[in-house]
């Protein structure tokens, strides 16, 4: 039987960009269909303008550093409207890119909506339909609001980045990644930023010391931060929005933003009607090499709700196009990923936290918390963390936790470490790169505690 295309992919995000084109590159006849913009969360509505974000954020701070450091000069005011031009137009340029490098590889693109219509057609939205040997499932992920009174009154993740004024107040909903991230960064811009989190702390998950130093340090920046504390309704009053809380609390604000969590993007994809199964989350149901219970369909990236991070759907995209394409099969990694949290101070962690790994086996913990130089000159209170979780019986490093201004960047290089298996004394005999503040990774002498 000879099929329009060798691969149709649907979602132009990063994974289904990615598979797309290096399975054209290696000679397979491939189309995908996008209904949004081109370059997906990642770059249209998530990773990208929200670092751009944290860097316009982080420059609040600086003029005081640098008065303290003896530099005489003065704020001025943030623009957003100049701001927001230079970040949309940052944007554009890179969907370019993205269109560009599809375009390059031979992918043909469909601007539109494409469901399934049987295991190898596609059916577009202007009706048409294409055959393919294979079909590939991209399609993300989507946010979600908790179904409450003048639900409909809040923003998302994917409007921040078009909001017409910068407002005086906000509400943040959440304690997970988008919250935090855009707790800080509204803070740092000037916005009077309040934050609700139905848990005892935020970050669940993540390593306790380490998220408790996050939280510490979000309020000592002066964000409202409220534990235990969830959103009951809400409803417009004026220009302000009335938000009425578990606690008790009334207050107007004049934005209140849902970072309450992301959805599978997997509805009316025709996919019940062809037998692929959806987890209780509406992820789609894949094997270790992205396969669903259809042969010629597989899925990757945040609509399978494995690890939802951009470079983990890269990861899958490339695994999908070795077995597929290259007859070798292939399962992404999902082990010891490294990653990074844009608060401000960062945390950075790969592997086990201190409560896993306590779980798991006989560990020793070493940690240190302390002012980095550059901060305390400054007259800044901000502490930092560097932590490592030990095995006991094998002297491996199992997780490795950061909290600091850069400790993405710090992340990535340790995580290469632990995906290695250092142990404990590899660490310590990497001499230290002094002065900084990731020297401490390498020389913590004895375990602040054992469990
Ligand atoms: P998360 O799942 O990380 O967090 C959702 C938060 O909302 C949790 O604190 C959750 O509370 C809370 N929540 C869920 N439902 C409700 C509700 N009904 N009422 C009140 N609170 C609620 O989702 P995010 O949207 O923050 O991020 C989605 C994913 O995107 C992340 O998991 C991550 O994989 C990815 N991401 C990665 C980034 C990075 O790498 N830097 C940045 C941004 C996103 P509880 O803890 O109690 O469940």
């Amino acid at each position: 039987m000879s099929f329009d295309y060798d691969l149709f992919v649907i979602g132009g995000g990063s994974g289904g960009v990615r598979a797309a084109r290096v399975a054209a590159a290696g000679g397979a006849k491939v189309a995908l269909a996008e209904e949004d913009r081109y370059g997906g969360t990642c770059v249209i509505r998530g990773c990208v303008p929200k670092k751009l974000m944290v860097f316009a954020s982080e420059y609040s701070g600086m003029v005081e550093d640098a008065q303290a450091y003896g530099w005489s000069i003065s704020s001025g005011a943030f623009d957003w409207d100049l701001f927001k031009g230079k970040l949309h137009g940052e944007l554009d340029r890179l969907e370019g890119i993205y269109r560009n490098l599809l375009k390059n590889s031979g992918v043909e693109s469909f601007d539109q909506r494409a469901k399934l219509a049987d295991p190898h057609t596609v059916e577009l939205a202007d009706g048409t339909t294409k055959t393919a040997k294979h079909i590939l499932v991209a399609t993300g992920g989507w946010p979600v609001k908790p179904d409450i009174p003048g639900a409909e009154l809040a923003i998302t993740s994917n409007e921040i980045f078009h909001l017409d004024t910068l407002p005086e107040s906000m509400l943040i909903v959440g304690g997970g990644y988008i919250a935090c991230e855009f707790a800080g960064i509204m803070n740092g811009l000037g916005v009077k930023t309040s934050q609700y989190y139905r848990g005892a702390q935020i970050l669940r998950g993540f390593d306790d010391e380490a998220r408790g130093l996050v939280s510490e340090e979000m309020c000592q920046a002066g964000v409202d931060l409220h534990l235990g504390t969830n959103i009951l309704e809400m409803r417009k009053e004026g220009d302000k929005i009335w938000v009425k809380a578990t606690n008790g609390d009334e207050n107007l604000f004049d934005q209140v933003m849902f970072a309450t969590g992301r959805a599978p993007n997997a509805d009316n994809l025709g996919l019940e009607a062809l037998g692929i199964e959806r987890d209780r989350a509406g992820a789609i149901v894949v094997d270790q090499y992205s396969q669903t219970a259809v042969p010629s369909v597989f899925a990757i990236g945040d609509v399978t709700n494995r690890v939802n991070l951009t470079p983990v759907a890269i990861r899958e995209a490339m695994a999908f196009v070795e077995t597929v394409f290259n007859g070798n099969p292939t399962s992404p990694d999902h082990d010891l990923i490294p990653t990074a949290i844009f608060t401000q101070p960062e945390m950075g962690t790969v592997g086990l936290s201190e409560e896993e790994a306590a779980q798991q086996e006989p560990i020793e913990v070493y940690a240190t918390s302390f002012k980095p130089m550059q901060q305390a000159f400054a007259g800044r209170a901000q502490r930092v963390l560097m932590k490592l979780i030990v095995s006991k019986a094998t002297r491996t490093v199992l997780g490795c936790h950061i909290v600091a201004p850069g400790a993405g960047e710090m992340i990535q290089l340790a995580g290469i470490a632990v995906k290695m298996g250092a142990t404990k004394e590899d660490f310590d005999r990497t001499v230290a790169v002094h002065p900084t503040m990731s020297e401490e990774l390498v020389t913590m002498k004895s375990p602040v505690r054992t469990a």
